[in-house]
């Protein structure tokens, strides 16, 4: 028997190589292997098995990872797309989906083989000693081995496994899957029973049992036997146990990254018409018997807080009640929490948590206990959706139209969206993609009748729930303020007057006030008032961004966004020496300083990357924010997601412009996405609420259909400009970068590859595709590194590649989000 593997070499082919499947083994697809590979000995997936080899020399896989196989062949079949689409290596799309972390707790253990004694006489002195070591115990893991060998020692060790002297397993570490349990004191009898038992105690020296009576009875969240005994004293809780009034009850705490919530089971909302139509579709293609020929997409398209989530949470009960699992992907954990929080209280103690916040080893854990089937909901980021599960019947995508879902910075270069479709395919799962304003792509695909579009016309704020009533379509009233007005006026702060008026009003009626800064291509940077140099890079051609001193007294910073390079802000100029470096530029900070102008005592709180690192920094800024201890949030594109707090009853775009000027073909979309979310951040709750939008372009059709929340106007408008100009989705792009450290060689070779794809085009006839470039990417350097880019632009772009395929060091970026 033989094996076709995906070897974990570069290359730059979709292929597999042939191996002899030694008899005894018991490879299956989907096994991880070692196998020799020229001198070395590298790791590759089993995709196949075939009786005959193609080749005439093969030689033996040397050992097999236990407890596999890892990658079920409907994911198998997955990474063989990927690897075609995206042009990576098979082993780089299978790695994917191996256990998270997996390199480091690997264990490779050796043993002693049964090779033949007589045949040693070739042997080195050092190999000899190996095998005096390995015949020593029972099993010896092999880096241990190789370190008592010296030098060389892991050569040695490979040599000797590929002779048949000694063999080799390979095994995981035991995941650390050891359940924790939490024993809960609940009431054992009804609420009444329990006040009335609390009665007699009351007053007396069982005064304490009265009080956790009481306690037990108003429905509280589970808490545990030792945290009552500490509150109300160990006698009165096994009193209390002891009476038989309540019990403990068992429960099973993950060593949870969902620990940081507190989860109160809750129960679904009664849908409106529009959501029962929604999930009534969608669990009809989840619990379809019979394949239909119909791909099961959907795009459920609706403003913020028109009940999307809602709709995921019953489709997914719906789901697992049929026995099947539902994977979740958002597009970052830090950034929804509440998406989160709904699903872990909709399904408490069911949801698997899977992003690349979490630390190796939970990571790891979580995959093996995904893999087990101890969770029906996986909920991630996109890698979350290579997670092990099976008996897969539902992937949601929320916010489907968010850049983070491509990974752009490694091979594979892939859109989750994208994946979660071949992985629909080939499990049978249906796919539900929802968003506010969905990717152009995806909403032009339900006019070709390649998703089906599932509408949710109306918010369902309290009060506005009436589907007849138009006045409850319930967005914001949003406001256009013409910037050049103020300047007209002698306004020049950038806060306008309208939006000053604003805050104070709302401010003074206790609500709360979101100004938004778009940062994209706005940061601040210093520059000298002197000789005019603005600070840069060393190593990228880019301007450092001003990052205020921060709360824990760390003096202020200039940072490189690019490569993270950061200098302290000194006052001096570091090229004239001149006095006057001055920050330009709007950032966070500058606006919240430009708040405190106006409003000198409120509580002004900044939410960017800066401000907040970890899960633990969103979750604190969100809470202060919502508790009211800040009463002005200045935030970035952050703020434009997830963000749901009825209190806020203003919310502010500082400018509205920025992004616009983008030079790339998707930067109106970009930008209309931001806006409309920023724009559905007001009136969610009671209050209602408004939206200041400042500009000066407000006849810019982007920002009128922002102001509007008027997704299908932008469409309308962006799909006509899009097909005139020949942009996707009526064409695709393949981008090949090319990066290197020294500038005339990193355009040289661009220039070169330009030519041999107009050569072979010349040659072929093949002119369906566009040679773009090269060009220098913008900013040219980074990280010391030049880079050229090329685009590919047609139909099948992949064919001139396929014809004059670039060599090593470009990077394949297939349909990439942004050309910037
Ligand atoms: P989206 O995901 O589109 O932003 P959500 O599902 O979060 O919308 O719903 C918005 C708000 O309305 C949430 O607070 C949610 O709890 C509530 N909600 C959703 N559906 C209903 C319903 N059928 N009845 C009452 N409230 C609902
Ligand atoms: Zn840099």
């Amino acid at each position: 028997m033989f094996a076709e593997v995906a070897v974990d070499f570069p290359d730059t082919h979709a292929r597999t190589f042939t191996y002899l499947a030694p008899p005894g083994m018991a490879v299956v697809p989907g096994d991880l292997v070692w196998v020799p590979f020229g001198p070395r000995t590298i790791q590759g997936v089993v995709f196949g098995l075939v009786e005959q080899s193609p080749v005439e020399e093969t030689r033996p896989i040397m050992q097999r990872v236990v407890d596999g196989p890892f990658i079920s062949p409907q994911r198998l079949a997955v990474a063989r797309w990927i690897a075609e689409h995206y042009r990576s290596t098979l082993y780089a799309a299978c790695s994917m989906m191996l256990p998270s972390g997996s390199q480091t707790r690997l264990r490779h253990w050796i043993t002693r083989a049964r090779a033949p004694e007589a045949a040693t006489g070739d042997l080195k002195p050092r190999d000899l000693r190996a095998l005096e070591y390995a015949s020593a115990d029972r099993r010896i893991r092999k880096d241990r081995l190789a370190r008592r060998l010296g030098r060389g020692g892991a050569a040695v060790v490979d040599r000797l496994v590929r002779r048949g002297y000694l063999a080799a397993t390979a095994e995981w570490e035991r995941p650390r899957i050891s359940a924790q349990y939490l024993d809960i004191v609940v009431l054992a009898v009804p609420a009444e029973q329990a006040r009335a038992e609390a009665d007699d105690h009351r007053g007396g020296r069982s005064q304490r049992r009265a009080e956790l009576l009481d306690w037990l009875a108003t429905d509280p969240p589970g808490e545990t036997r030792s945290r009552l005994a500490k509150r109300f004293g160990p006698a009165a809780v096994k009193a209390v146990l002891d009476s038989g009034l309540a019990r403990l009850e068992r429960v099973h705490m993950d060593r949870d990254p969902l620990r940081h919530y507190a989860v109160q089971q809750q129960f679904p909302f009664e849908p409106t018409p529009a959501q029962a139509g929604a999930i009534e579709a969608i669990v009809a293609a989840v619990t379809a018997t019979e394949a239909s020929a119909d791909p099961a997409r959907f795009l459920l398209f609706g403003i913020t807080g028109s009940g999307k989530t809602e709709v995921y949470l019953q489709a997914a009960e719906a789901c697992v009640a049929a026995g099947k699992r539902v994977l979740v992907l958002v597009p970052e954990i830090a950034l929804t929490p509440q998406t989160l929080r709904r699903f872990a209280s909709r399904f408490p103690g069911k949801v698997a948590l899977l992003h690349s916040g979490l630390s190796d080893g939970e990571r790891f854990d979580q995959w093996w206990r995904v893999r087990g089937g101890d969770y029906p909901v996986v909920l991630g980021s996109r890698g979350a959706v290579f997670a092990p599960i099976d008996n897969l019947g539902l992937v949601v995508i929320d916010e489907e139209h968010e850049w983070t879902y491509k990974q752009h910075d490694q091979s594979p270069r892939y859109h989750a969206r994208d994946v979660a479709e071949q992985l629909c395919r080939e499990t049978g799962a249906a796919l539900v993609a929802g968003s506010a304003t969905p990717d152009l792509i995806t909403f032009r695909r339900t006019e070709r009748g390649e998703y089906r579009l599932l509408r949710l016309p109306r918010r369902t704020t309290p009060g506005s729930l009436s589907e007849t009533d138009p006045a409850s379509i319930g967005h914001a009233g949003v406001r256009i303020i013409d910037m050049r007005d103020e300047l007209r006026a002698g306004h020049i702060h950038m806060l306008s007057r309208p939006l000053i008026d604003g805050m104070r009003d709302s401010l003074n009626a206790g609500g709360r006030v979101i100004l938004f800064m778009n940062r994209r291509g706005a940061a601040s940077f210093v520059q000298c008032r002197d000789c005019g140099a603005v600070r840069g890079c060393r190593r990228c051609d880019t301007s450092l961004t001003y990052h205020n001193a921060s709360g824990d007294g760390s003096p202020a910073r200039l940072v490189c966004h690019y490569c993270n390079y950061s200098v302290q802000a000194g006052r001096a100029c570091p090229a004239c020496g001149g006095a006057q470096v001055r920050r330009m530029g709007p950032g966070t900070q500058a606006v919240a300083d430009a708040v405190l102008d106006y409003f000198p005592r409120v509580n002004v709180i900044r939410w960017d990357s800066d401000a907040a690192r970890t899960a633990k920094d969103h979750i604190d800024i969100m809470e202060r924010f919502e508790s009211g201890e800040s009463t002005v949030l200045v935030g970035t594109q952050m703020v434009a997601k997830g963000l749901d707090i009825p209190a806020v009853t203003l919310v502010g775009v500082v400018s509205a412009d920025t992004g616009l000027a983008v030079p790339d073909f998707r930067a109106g979309e970009r930008a209309f996405q931001v806006l409309a979310q920023v724009a559905g951040r007001a009136g969610r709750g009671r209050q209602g609420g408004q939206v200041l939008m400042q500009t000066f372009q407000p006849e810019h059709y982007v920002i009128r259909a922002a102001a509007l929340q008027d997704y299908e106007a932008f469409y309308r408008t962006e799909i006509e400009l899009r097909s005139r100009y020949a942009s996707p989705p009526f064409t695709r792009l393949i981008r090949l970068m090319y990066t290197d450290p020294d500038p005339v060689e990193a355009q040289g070779t661009a220039v070169e590859a330009a030519k041999a794809f107009r050569h072979e085009q010349s040659v072929s006839g093949e002119t369906s595709v566009e040679v773009i470039g090269p060009t220098p990417a913008f900013p040219l350097r980074v990280r010391g590194m030049y880079r050229w880019h090329i685009v590919l632009k047609g139909p099948r772009p992949e064919a001139l590649l396929d014809m004059a395929p670039v060599g090593r060091g470009w990077i394949t970026d297939v349909d990439p989000v942004s050309l910037l």
